[in-house]
């Protein structure tokens, strides 16, 4: 048996609805401004240009009721709220035909983003890692299985702050649809069981400060809600 020279950190996982099992995290996949109205807001030009992936560290992911401690290094913690992917099935440059089989099922996730680090490394070409990376960056709420909700391509999907709506939008706004979204994907990397899939937010992300309660959800899915805390 292999021995380590400390006890392994623990797997991340997510709760999977109406089950004592835990969805086993294995990487966190996100894509860029795939709503054209956050596009816009960012800046970009929200033709339907190729999506761009960037990645989330995997233990970032946390469950729904967490507390997230307001991160180092930023004044401008932003939340967005996104339909969130569950892989079940492996594969490399899987067809847009074939997406479907590959999903386990679908979460409500929030990919909180230090902005300013963002916005500073973007201004340089710098990596965005350390604006999407920061702990606690990506919680998720259990996850549905697709047996339970079938195919995901409308839906209203929101978030609130303090109970005042900040983003309300429609999954059918995507750019890139899910099963778009699992080609490309994996015709980069391939894609295991246990990979997360952030999809992309629509318009109205903004800061959060401590003490915040966040709450947000997609149709058939349920909801999300965290706080923000020192
Ligand atoms: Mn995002």
């Amino acid at each position: 048996m292999t021995q380590y020279a400390f006890t392994p950190p623990p797997v991340p996982s997510v709760a999977i609805n109406n089950s004592d099992r835990r969805f086993a995290v294995r990487r966190i996949h996100c894509v860029g401004q795939n709503y054209a109205a956050h596009a816009r807001e960012m800046g970009s030009n929200p033709e339907r240009e190729t999506p761009f992936f960037f990645s989330k560290p995997t233990d970032a992911v946390v469950d729904s009721g967490s507390e997230i401690p307001y991160p180092q290094l930023t004044q401008n913690f932003h939340f967005e709220i996104e339909l969130v992917v569950a892989i079940g099935k492996g594969g490399a440059d899987i067809s847009v035909d074939d997406a479907l089989a590959h999903i386990y099922g679908y979460g409500v996730g929030i990919d909180f983003t230090r902005r300013d680090l963002q916005q500073a490394a973007k201004k340089i070409g710098r990596p965005w890692d350390w604006g999407k990376g920061c702990d606690h960056g990506a919680p998720c709420s259990p996850i549905h299985t697709l047996d339970d909700t079938g195919p995901l391509s409308e839906g209203r999907i929101w978030l609130a702050v303090n109970g005042e709506i900040k983003q309300d939008a429609n999954l059918s706004d995507l750019i890139w649809p899910v099963a778009d979204i699992i080609a490309f994907c994996s015709s980069a990397l391939r894609l295991e069981p246990g990979d997360l899939i952030y999809t992309g937010t629509p318009a109205g992300v903004g800061p959060v400060v401590v003490g915040d309660k966040i709450t947000g959800g997609i149709d058939r899915l349920g909801e999300i809600e965290v706080s923000i805390v020192d």
